[in-house]
C-alpha cells in the first residue's frame, strides 16, 4: 500500500486577484486522522473544497488513492463531504436521508437496507431510522448527516466544521465518538477546524495554516511541544511570548539572553542567531512566595513580580504577573489539586516566578 491516500503538489487557489491558497504541497497517509486548523479566512475550506472537486485549483495537482484529479469531476471522486450545516432532508426520515446517495447512485435495491443499518450502526443512530431530522437532536442530526456520507464507503471523508451547530458537552462526545468511529472504519478523514482544542483531541496529525500557507503538519504533541514559529505557539495553546537574543550555540542548545530575565541555556536542534523569540507555556511556570532554591541539575530563571489578576476555573487557576522594569506580564496556570493552593496567592500578592530552561522553546521564524 502507498503511503499517501491524498497527495497535494503546489496546489494555488485564486480568487481574481485574491490568492486563498498559496503554493501548498503535503500528503496525508491512509487512515489518517488529519486536521486543517487555523484562523477564520486562512483557506482551510478552500483547500478541502478542491479535493471534494466543488472548487478548481488554479494551478497544482492533487493525486487521491493515486488517481490524478483534474479531470475528475466530484461524483466520481473516492471521497464524500459533510458539511457545516448537516444538509439533511428535513422531510426525508433518517432512513431515507441515508439511503438516497445510494438510491441516486442506482445501489440495487436488495444491498440498500443492510448498508443503510450498518451505516446507521456506525454513528450509534439504530432505532431512530423511522424519524424525522425535527424529532432528533442536533448531535443526532449530524450523525444522520455522517451516515449518509459513510453509507457510500468513501476512501475519504472530508468534515467541514462538522461540530460548529452543537453546545460544548455534545462537541466534546461527538468528539470522542468521531475519533472512535475513525479507528473502527478505518477511512482516512479530513476535518477543517478553527478549534485547536478539536484538532488536538482527534487528529493524529494536524497541518496550521495562516494566510493560505502551512505553517507547520506535526503530530498534536509535537505541535504543542514544538512549535516552529509564533504564529503555531501563539495559535495552539496559551503561551508567554518574550524577546531575545542569541549569545552562542553549542551541542544540542543555544545560549541566550532573554529581555528582562537573564541568560538561559535553551534546548535547540537548528541553528539561530540574533534576535529571536522564546515561548514558554503558562503550566510551565511555578509560581510561590519565597525564592526558588538553586538546583544545578535543573536551572531555571526566576524573577519576581506582581499578581495583577487571577481567574478560578474550578479544575485551574490563571494569573498574571507582571515583572521587572518593563511590568512584563506572564500568564501562568495552576493545578488547583488541593484546596489549599486557591487561597494560597492573592491579586496584590509579591511572588517569584521560575521556569526551567528546558520547557524554553525558542523560536527563529
Ligand atoms: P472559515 O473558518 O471562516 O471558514 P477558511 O479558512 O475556511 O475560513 P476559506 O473559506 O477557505 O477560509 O476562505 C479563504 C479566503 O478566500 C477568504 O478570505 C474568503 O473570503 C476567500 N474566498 C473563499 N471563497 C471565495 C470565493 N468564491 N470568491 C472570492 N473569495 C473567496
Amino acid at each position: 500500500m502507498s503511503d499517501s491516500m491524498v497527495s497535494i503538489r503546489n496546489v494555488t487557489k485564486q480568487f481574481g486577484a485574491f490568492t486563498a491558497v498559496d503554493n501548498v504541497s503535503f500528503d496525508i497517509r491512509p487512515n489518517e486522522f488529519f486536521a486543517l486548523l487555523g484562523p477564520s479566512g486562512c483557506g482551510k475550506t478552500t483547500l478541502l473544497r478542491m479535493l471534494a472537486g466543488l472548487e478548481v485549483p488554479t494551478s497544482g495537482n492533487i493525486t487521491i488513492d493515486g488517481q490524478e484529479m483534474a479531470s475528475t469531476p466530484p461524483n466520481r471522486r473516492p471521497v464524500n463531504m459533510v458539511f457545516q450545516s448537516y444538509a439533511v432532508f428535513p422531510h426525508m426520515t433518517v432512513e431515507d436521508n441515508v439511503a438516497y446517495g445510494l438510491k441516486v447512485s442506482g445501489t440495487p435495491q436488495a444491498e440498500i437496507g443492510p448498508r443503510v443499518q450498518e451505516a446507521l450502526e456506525m454513528v450509534q443512530l439504530p432505532g431512530l431510522a423511522a424519524r424525522k431530522p425535527d424529532q432528533l437532536s442536533g448531535g443526532q442530526r449530524q450523525r444522520v448527516a455522517l451516515a449518509r456520507a459513510l453509507v457510500k464507503r468513501p476512501k475519504v471523508l472530508l468534515l467541514d466544521e462538522p461540530m460548529s451547530a452543537l453546545d460544548a458537552k455534545q462537541r466534546e462526545t461527538m468528539q470522542l465518538e468521531l475519533a472512535h468511529l475513525q479507528e473502527k472504519v478505518g477511512i482516512t478523514f479530513i476535518i477543517v477546524t478553527h478549534d485547536q482544542d478539536e484538532a488536538l483531541s482527534m487528529a493524529d496529525r494536524i497541518a496550521v495554516m495562516d494566510a493560505g500557507s502551512i505553517k507547520q503538519i506535526a503530530e498534536p504533541d509535537e505541535l504543542y511541544e514544538n512549535p516552529s514559529s509564533r504564529f503555531v505557539a501563539d495559535f495552539i495553546g496559551k503561551v508567554n511570548l518574550l524577546d531575545a537574543r542569541v549569545t552562542g550555540i553549542s551541542g544540542g542548545h543555544v545560549s541566550t539572553e532573554i529581555k528582562g530575565f537573564g541568560r538561559v541555556a535553551v534546548p535547540h536542534s537548528g541553528t539561530a542567531e540574533g534576535d529571536v523569540s522564546v515561548a514558554i507555556r503558562p503550566e510551565k511556570l511555578v509560581i510561590g512566595k519565597q525564592e526558588p532554591a538553586a538546583d544545578p541539575s535543573r536551572p531555571v530563571i526566576a524573577a519576581q513580580g506582581r499578581v495583577v489578576d487571577w481567574s478560578y476555573y474550578g479544575d485551574t487557576s490563571h494569573m498574571y504577573v507582571e515583572t521587572g522594569e518593563d511590568r512584563l506580564r506572564l500568564s501562568v496556570i495552576i493545578q488547583n489539586d488541593t484546596r489549599d493552593k486557591v487561597n494560597s496567592i492573592d491579586i496584590g500578592d509579591e511572588v517569584w516566578v521560575s521556569w526551567s530552561g528546558t520547557d524554553t522553546i525558542l523560536l527563529a521564524d
